[in-house]
């Protein structure tokens, strides 16, 4: 039996109690036995040996574990309340415990003459060592020849084994459910269970890593011997769920190429990726050439558009790396067969930037364009939804609109998603509906960490184009105080004078009366105002009308506004290669790796680029060192996996494309190496043998029919 499939009621652990518990149960998610055992502590103390009233020192949070004896109880009349002194020995010296009106009762538990256990932090005060840190089930009535019990190896043994002695599990609790009756229980349903539980992995592979059985991880995993048995059974635990991850990530990827793309491919057409015609003109007519992660994103991508099943690639390129040519020559190959392609970006600003440059590049070569929002209305939306209809339209580029309902293509065949970050799966979904088996290609400027890209984005092929178009410039990053910030005007209105320009970018629009972030709007005044007179400010932000949006920009663009004053909107794409600084307010409040999106504004051209990241005066010291973070690094793949640690595990469960990963104990940020393995493995086995039909594969089809290996 699998242990998910033990369902076995927990009242019928034969256990003095546990029948009354199971509305606690319940609150835990507990429903069963199957259930209670997947009920991992969430940390552990170890106890498995004295630490002795002298040596508190030796542990920086005066730690102490050991049998005392109570010598004495003393009360202590304060002003307003009474205080319980309780005076304890070990062999190597006294001590006192505080107990405050919570802790009164231990008057009756731990009278003079008691033996007991106890673990706390000490620390000297008024003269005696004392503890008022130890919590009631800390506590626990010993013998007087509890302690003295020599082994046959002639060590000395300490503790009962019940809760001193052992490593001491901790777990998540409710209320009416104290750790000690749950251990209680837990080891009984272990004693009565464990033997039946059989392995979920290949017996091949556990052979092969060392693992645990189930059976052992599962007894180790609450109650472990040492803790090198402790890190095996994590470790065990945590290869089986990644490894069942990547075996359902695997499958996915299966099924999708099994999928034949009804789009035209024929065979004749192969060319290994090669440029086509069409693209290789393209290119012919540009001012410079392509880098090398460029041609090699294109050739893969032309290789997987000549395949019979559908693309399903993610591009992956640091900002500015010049993703946007890439995903045109793509569109360009699609037109030369006979179909469409879309290209989405979640803003009006970023999509109508890419509809110009789409013009101007694609339009000369014979392919025609059109640009579809939201916001284009009545007549002029018509025809061209009557022209995409008929496919006198080859390429178009838009926002979320391209997906409404009225929207429907001649022959939709391949979509681009631009920052795909922003696109939840179900607009993924209905744009990709609009054709039959489209190709699919999603860019990411915001790097994606190794963890997701195992994981999330673990069936989708990619490309990642690791340089960057020559003659760009490092961008110098800069911190600044906020008192400081007169230097930092200074240093802009230099670049200002040299016939540059700048962004800056503030984390609200408005000011709110609740808090004291700074805004755009009232900022906008006072820069354009007091500090650059004799330059033109423009305010943006996503409240204004888009026609006045689209009016700035290119007045931005063309040099007629030289400050651009923003909220993150300017987060995505934006591309004036004559910006060279962008000053950010408030640093702190923003994520490294929207940080990097807007650092990646400047930095377009040939001169020198400059970001200041203005931080709060009374910025906490992790805020201080994320930011950091952007000043040691330029590369967006270290920001993206630095900012990712920082957020942790919950944004793989949190991140709408997970679908319904939710892991128990594997953390695949840090466990990324057991990621691999598993990855490798499951890979490797669902290549040699696909419908899972060998003696050794069949349990991992019975554990996918039989218990969902993410459900509990
Ligand atoms: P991102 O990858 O961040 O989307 P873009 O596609 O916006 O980057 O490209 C950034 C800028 O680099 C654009 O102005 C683009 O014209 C330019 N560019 C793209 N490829 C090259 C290249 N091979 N050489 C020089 N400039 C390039
Ligand atoms: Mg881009």
């Amino acid at each position: 039996m699998f242990v998910r499939e033990i369902k076995i009621p927990t009242g019928n652990i034969k256990v003095k109690g546990a029948e009354k518990k199971e509305t606690q149960f319940a609150r835990l998610g507990i429903a069963n036995v199957g259930s209670l055992l997947c009920h991992y502590p969430r940390e552990r103390d170890d106890r498995r040996f004295s630490i002795p009233l002298k040596d508190f020192y030796k542990n920086t949070d005066g730690k102490v574990c050991n049998r005392f004896l109570v010598i004495a109880q003393e009360w202590f009349e304060g002003r307003a309340k009474r205080l319980l002194k309780i005076h304890i020995q070990d062999e190597t010296g006294r001590a006192v415990l505080k107990c405050f009106e919570n802790r009164k009762y231990l008057e009756h538990v731990l009278p003079v003459g008691k033996y007991f256990f106890l673990t706390g932090k000490f620390s000297y005060k008024d003269g005696e060592l004392q503890s008022s840190n130890f919590e009631n089930p800390e506590v626990d009535i010993a013998t007087e020849t509890d302690n003295s019990v020599n082994t046959e190896d002639g060590t000395k043994k300490f503790g009962n084994g019940k809760s001193f002695g052992i490593i001491y599990p901790i777990y998540p609790l409710t209320a009416g459910l104290s750790n000690i009756e749950l251990i209680k229980i837990m080891k009984k349903a272990l004693q009565q269970y464990a033997n039946a539980i059989e392995d979920e992995l290949p017996k091949s592979i556990i052979q092969k890593h060392r693992l645990f059985t189930k059976a052992q991880s599962l007894c180790a995993i609450h109650f472990p011997q040492s803790p090198t048995a402790l890190e095996k059974a994590i470790q065990t635990l945590s290869y089986e769920e990644l490894f069942f991850m990547e075996m359902l990530v695997g499958m996915r990827a299966q099924e999708r190429k099994k999928l034949v793309d009804t789009n035209i491919k024929t065979n004749d057409t192969l060319t290994n990726g090669e440029l086509s015609p069409l693209q290789r003109q393209l290119i012919e007519r540009m001012t410079f050439s392509l880098t090398e992660g460029q041609q090699a994103a294109i050739k893969e991508i032309n290789t997987d558009l000549e395949k019979s099943y559908s693309m399903s690639r993610l591009l992956q390129g640091d900002v500015g790396s010049g993703k946007t040519l890439v995903s045109f020559l793509a569109a360009v190959k699609v037109k030369e067969k006979g179909a469409q392609t879309v290209i989405m970006a979640p803003t009006e600003l970023l999509s109508r930037q890419h509809a110009e440059n789409a013009a101007k590049l694609l339009e000369p070569i014979g392919i025609r364009v059109a640009f579809l929002t939201g916001n284009i209305k009545s007549n002029g939306r018509k025809n061209l939804l009557s022209a995409l209809k008929n496919g006198d339209i080859d390429l178009v580029l838009g926002t979320h609109a391209l997906f409404s309902s009225g929207v429907v293509y001649k022959r939709l065949s391949l979509v681009v998603i631009d920052e795909q970050h922003r696109f939840g799966v179900t607009q993924r979904q209905a744009i990709l509906s609009k054709g039959e088996n489209c190709d699919l290609l999603m860019m990411s400027a915001t790097p994606i960490p190794r963890t997701l890209a195992l994981t999330v984005f673990g069936d989708m092929d990619i490309s990642v184009i690791k340089d960057m178009p020559p003659g760009r410039k490092p961008i110098q990053t800069h911190l600044a105080r906020l008192s400081n910030i007169k230097n930092v005007y200074n240093s802009v209105r230099f670049e200002l004078e040299a016939g540059h320009q700048a962004y800056f970018v503030y984390p609200l629009i408005e000011s709110n009366e609740d808090s004291n972030l700074k805004d755009a709007v009232s900022t906008a005044d006072y820069l354009a105002k007091e500090i650059f007179p004799n330059f033109t400010c423009a305010l943006i932000h996503s409240k204004v009308p888009d026609d006045e949006k689209q009016t700035i920009m290119e007045n931005f663009r063309l040099g007629a506004v030289q400050i651009l004053i923003a909220t993150s909107v300017v987060e995505v794409g934006v591309d004036v290669p004559n910006a060279t600084c962008i000053v950010v307010e408030q640093a702190e409040r923003f994520g490294l790796s929207a940080l990097h999106q807007l650092r990646g504004r400047v930095g377009r051209g040939n001169s020198p680029s400059y970001c200041f990241l203005v931080y709060s005066d009374g910025v906490k010291d992790d805020g201080k060192q994320r930011l950091m973070v952007m000043l040691k690094n330029n590369d967006g793949f270290i920001i993206a996996e630095e900012d990712f640690k920082l957020r942790g595990p919950g944004q793989i469960a949190g991140t709408e494309q997970s679908g319904n990963f939710s892991l128990g104990i594997a953390n695949p940020i840090s466990d990324v190496k057991i990621l691999e393995h598993a990855r490798r493995d499951a890979f490797a086995i669902l290549e040699n043998d696909p419908e899972l039909n060998s003696e050794d594969n069949k349990v991992i089809k019975q554990v996918l029919q039989r218990a969902s290996p993410f459900s509990y």
